[in-house]
Order: C-alpha cells, then structure tokens, then sequence
C-alpha cells in the first residue's frame, strides 16, 4: 500500500527488526539475477566489451556442446529446447545491443546485460500470445547462462554496501544474510518475506532495521533515492521533506541514548524483582557473533545456528574446519554454555546440489531428518563438536525432533560418532548433554519420553507455531497469522513447561518469542526461567525481568491461559505489561 505526498510517499511492509535508519536506496537485481553494477573507464571499454564478447563465446560453445552431447533416446523437445536458447543467445538484441550499451554508458558487461534481458523481458510480458509471453523465462535463462560465465562462478554475488545505503532486494537468501554480516548497510527492506522466516531473524541478528513483505518497494523505489526506514511501524518514507526528515532524525538520536542507558545493564545479574534468577542467553549464526553477545550481557548461548557455517561458500566445511570454529566459540565463551544446535538444513535454508527439495521443504527432509538420511554429513559435525567440547561448556542439540524411534536413531548416531573419534585416537568430550527442539506440535504434546531420554529442551516457537498453526513462516500473506498468544500455542508452551519442571529437567524457550518484549512477563509467568534471544534484545529483556513481580506475573498469565477469547488476552496482557 502507498500513498503519494507530493514528490514524497510512504510504502507499509512487516518491520521485522525496529530501529530508525536513513540513507540512500541501493537496489538489488533480483537474487536470481543479482549482479555487479560498476563504471568502466574510457581506455578499458575495449577490452570490456571483448569479456562480453568472450563470455558469450563461451556459453555458446557450451551449449553447443550439451546440444552434441543429447543422447539419441532422448524426447525431442530436449533438443528443441536448447536449440531455442542458443537461437535467443544469438539474437542480435543480445548479442549485439548490450556491446552498443557497454560503450555509451560505460557501464560492466554483466549491467549492459542486465538491462537488455529486462527490456526484453517487459516486451514479452506485454505480448497477447501465451506461448510466445512465456519464452521470457528462457530469455531470463540465457542470461543468467552468460552472466555466470561473466561472474566466474554459480551464484550471485550481492553490490557491496556504499557510503549509508539501504539495500532494497526481492527478497534475501539466509545465504544473501551471510554475506551481508561483512557489509555494513543500514537497513534491509524486501518485497516478500514472513515475519519469522530465516530472512527476517537474520535481518535482526545484522541489528539494523527492516522490512519485509512491501510487494512493490523495487519498481516503486529508486537507486539512491533517500529513505526513512522505521522498523518498529513497518513503513518505509522515501523522499522525505525536511520537516519529517528532522523528526526522525531526533528519534534515532533518542533511539540511540535510550539504548546506551540499557547497556548500563551489561553486567548487572539477571533476576526478577522478588530474587529468582533468570538466565538470558543469546543466539548466534556464526562464531563472529560473539562480540555483539559479550556486548549485549548474555551469560551463554542458548543456540549456535551451526547450519550458517554451511551457507554462503563453495563445499561443505571439513570436520577440522568446524572443530575450529566450534571451540572458537567455546573459548571465547569462557566457560559459558554454549548449545550447539546439529544442522538444520532443508525448508528456507538451503544447501545445493544435496539433496533434492521436496514440494513441501517445510514438511520435507528437515534438519535431523535430513541429518539421518545423510549419515557422514552429520557425522562429520558431530566428530567436530564432541571434540570441541573439551574446550568449554558445549552442549548439543537435536533440531525438529518428531518421534520417540528418530530421537534414538540420533543417540546411536552421536554413540557412532565417539567410537569413531576413539578408533582414530581423537580426545574428545564424551558426558556432552544432549538435549532435542520442541519445535513440532506431536514433540510439545507428548513430551515425557523425551524428557527421560535428553539432558534438556529448548523451545522453538518459531517453528511451533508455523506448525501448529499451519502458517508458511516464510510467507508474507499469511504473517498477520502468526500468533504467539493463540491459546493453543499458549498451551503447548505451558504444558512443556510443566512437565519439563515435573520430569527435573531444564525448559529453555529459543524462538523470537524469547526476545519479545511484551512476551517477557507472561513467558515468566508460565514458569519460563532460560530465555535466548537475539543478542540486541538482551538488555531491554533484562530491564523487563528487573522490574518483573514473579507472583503477579503468573497470576496473570494463568488468567491468560484461561482465556480462548483474543481481545480478552490481548487486554491481560496489557495489564501484565503495565
Ligand atoms: C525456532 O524454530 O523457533 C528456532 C529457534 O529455530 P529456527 O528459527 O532456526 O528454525
Ligand atoms: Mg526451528
């Protein structure tokens, strides 16, 4: 939605990180067509426009090639279909009008490219005949064939940020989050996006502000146009007047104090008003996230994505690569617990070429499923983590564990892992805790097996809730579902509560309902005592659970559970919080 004021407007999207930003717009080609956009220097133009040249050459012997090598059984369409490419790569709007393009705008070869496909592109898309409108994606296939060749390589990768940019994207790959923790951009802002996809938390943990689901933010945005991005109401005011401008920038300066006021907290214990202690942990992608924890007060990690050492990179980490990064982590911990989440690879966290993606990636071969089908990937990390674990306080644990037969599959595989680390004489840390996710419905409803078997469980409400409320976390038309205080989520979270604390065993809550601020009391309330968070919400968590009278706390939230009635819940809950 937007709406026009004069030469300035404003576009509504989720805000998935809070915070104000304000800088100049840096759009990014779609993620399947992301490339380089860079001047070239009058004397270079020549040899540039040879690189184009040489490129196409190549992708024209290469499909020549796949063209001699169809063997003869094959449908005939397989031919067909790549003598259409290589006629479209021929083409002289493609062969011939980019080299035209490079010289007068002096622009790369992979941009001259780039702006020809979208020019061909938008006349096939205004063309009646169907067959012929849907030949823009071979068009858009050609391309992406020589951009690779230009590239040097299989995928994409984004503009680095310049000067105070806002990178205006489609939408962003965790892979795409990866390669922007190097790059300091002051806001992310996407088309589509849910409010609990990896995109987004990833988008938090770059603690800057963002936006997702804005539907049309690239057509109605342009490189280098000023924005005002508020994360907190989701808006994003591009062009803004003078006055407007100074208003924000007043409140990012008390956005700013207020946040230095809560680093005084940095040190302070955590505990309720009343004297219970609390322990506020933080989550983590990559092992360079630890100075933000140390900044933030976190007293451990309460999940280490490991997956996101697997992102982002040609191959897959070696085991004594991620042994490194794993007591890396540990080390700097000092001591600190560290829980190590097994890779959850799979759904919007992609590795390619694996294996292959189902239909339904969300319901697919998912994190330990994906491990136990994939038995020396998973016991590579495993070999990693045992033997890191003798460098601080390490702990596993076990990602969408679904039924009692796989929870076990998965101890045999970890017992599996130590006798082969034994076997090759590696020391490593055999008592590690080992504890699962309860991230699907069947998990949080029929618990106590689990509980007598692991060590400990943490809870992931993101997941929870895209499953027991049937909402594609990824999916921006369904995020106005996504609904922490739904009373059926409420349930699943105090009844593992309850029975974690009946069965002796520590409950930990680790989705981003843990680091919501409003959350924070009723979660006490339910009896919730381990909370990790984004560490950027660590201190204002802290500040909360200061000021917070556990006996109030859960009368309230038992007030709350009791309720099926929203608006009853939603005024609870603002009386709990006042
Ligand atoms: C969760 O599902 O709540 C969780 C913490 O795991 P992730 O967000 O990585 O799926
Ligand atoms: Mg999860």
């Amino acid at each position: 939605m937007s709406y026009i004021q004069g030469m300035s407007f404003v576009i509504h999207g989720i805000g998935v990180s809070s915070g104000i930003a304000i800088g100049h717009a840096q759009l990014m080609a779609h993620a399947a067509f992301e490339v380089p956009h860079y001047d070239i220097e009058k004397n270079q133009l020549d040899a540039e426009v040879a690189r184009f040249d040489s490129a196409m050459h190549g992708t024209r012997t290469e499909l020549q090639g796949l063209i001699d090598k169809v063997p003869a059984g094959a449908p005939p369409e397989f031919s067909a279909f790549l003598q259409l490419h290589l006629m479209i790569l021929n083409d002289p709007t493609l062969a011939e009008e980019p080299r035209g393009l490079i010289r007068n705008e002096r622009c790369n070869a992979e941009w001259a490219l780039k702006q020809q496909m979208d020019t061909l592109v938008a006349e096939f898309e205004a063309i009646e005949d169907t067959y012929l409108r849907e030949r823009r994606a071979d068009v858009e296939q050609v391309v992406e064939r020589v951009l690779k060749g230009l590239l040097g390589h299989n995928h994409a990768t984004p503009r680095s940020a310049q000067g105070e940019s806002i990178l205006i994207a489609h939408d962003l790959s965790p892979a795409d989050v990866v390669h922007f923790k190097q790059e300091r951009f002051e806001a992310f802002l996407t088309d589509v996006g849910g409010v609990t996809s990896h995109t987004a938390i990833l988008a938090r943990s770059l603690n800057v502000p963002a936006v997702v689901s804005l539907r049309h933010a690239r057509e109605l945005i342009h490189d280098r146009d000023l924005l005002i991005v508020d994360g907190e109401l989701g808006a994003v005011i591009v062009n803004p007047d003078r006055e407007v401008l100074a208003e924000y920038r007043l409140r990012a300066s008390e956005l700013q104090i207020e946040r230095r006021k809560l680093a005084r907290l940095r040190t302070s214990p955590a505990k309720t008003f009343d004297g219970t202690p609390i322990e506020l942990h933080a989550n983590i992608e990559l092992p360079g996230d630890i100075e933000q924890v140390q900044a933030s007060g976190a007293t451990g990690i309460g999940l280490f994505r490991s997956e996101f050492l697997f992102l982002d990179r040609n191959g897959l980490p070696s085991e004594d690569e991620q042994f490194v990064a794993y007591r890396q982590v540990a080390e700097d911990m000092r001591g600190a617990p560290v829980v190590i989440r097994t890779l959850d690879l799979g759904a919007d966290k992609q590795l390619t070429g694996l294996t292959q993606q189902g239909d339904n990636p969300a319901l697919g071969l998912r994190a330990i499923r994906l491990c136990l089908a994939e038995p020396q990937l998973f016991r590579t990390q495993l070999r990693a983590i045992l033997r890191a674990a003798r460098f601080g306080d390490i702990r596993l644990l076990i990602p969408m564990l679904s039924g009692v037969a796989e929870m076990r599959q998965t101890f045999a595989a970890i017992d599996e892992a130590k006798a082969s680390l034994r076997r090759d004489g590696f020391p490593f840390r055999d008592d590690i805790l080992i504890g699962g996710m309860v991230e699907v419905p069947a998990t949080a409803i029929m618990l106590k097996p689990f509980l007598d078997a692991l060590d400990f469980v943490s809870v992931g409400t993101n997941d929870l809730i895209q499953y027991t409320l049937a909402i594609d976390r990824t999916d921006g038309s369904v995020s106005h579902m996504y609904d922490p205080l739904h009373p059926a989520i409420l349930q699943l979270i105090s009844g593992v509560l309850k029975a974690g604390a009946r069965a002796g065993k520590p409950v930990a809550v680790c989705g981003e309902m843990a680091g919501e601020l409003r959350l924070t009391r009723l979660l006490l309330g339910l009896g919730l005592r381990e909370f990790s968070m984004h560490p950027a919400n660590v201190p204002a968590v802290k500040q909360r659970v200061l000021q917070t009278d556990l006996r109030e706390a859960e009368a309230l939230a038992r007030r709350i559970l009791n309720t099926t009635e929203p608006d009853r819940a939603a005024a609870l809950l603002e009386r709990l919080n006042a």
